[in-house]
């Protein structure tokens, strides 16, 4: 298992610093959903996560840290557990979803697009031009 060479495109970390980590190569463009789970899961109109291959995440501290909730249908979330922050959390397709709010500084993120925005409270207003998807996977 290697281990992505520093420094990093981006580092982030939890509220409490207990749980941290790094992201090398490119930064992947940023991804919403707006389902109902995320928006409870984030308190807010959508999650914001970074879709980062595995070869290109490392933890630096307090993987060992990070509770999980799950629910039955495969959907599940990840967070500190002693500041409940999101954690990055580790997809279905290898894939690791980092939150994008809890990275450290201002990095240059691009926006990838907007899921099940047919969710979407009205309160929540999209400000980009990235393509909206009502669902996930698209429909038809
Ligand atoms: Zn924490
Ligand atoms: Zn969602």
């Amino acid at each position: 298992m290697s281990t992505p060479a520093e420094p990093f495109a981006a580092t982030g970390r939890c509220l409490c610093g207990d749980v941290s980590w790094g992201v090398a190569g490119r930064l992947p463009r940023v991804g919403f959903c707006h389902c109902s789970l995320c928006r409870k899961a984030s308190g807010t109109g959508s999650n914001a996560v970074l879709s980062v291959r595995p070869e290109h995440f490392v933890w630096l501290s307090g993987e060992d840290k990070v509770r999980g909730y799950a629910l039955a249908s495969g959907w599940s979330t990840s967070f500190c557990g002693r500041c409940g922050c999101p954690a990055p959390l580790l997809g279905g397709e290898g894939r690791w979803f980092v939150p994008a709010g809890s990275l450290d500084g201002q990095p240059d993120l691009k926006v990838s697009g907007h899921i099940f925005v047919a969710d979407k409270p009205a309160w929540a207003v999209i400000g980009d031009d990235s393509p909206q998807f009502p669902a996930w996977p698209p429909q038809g």
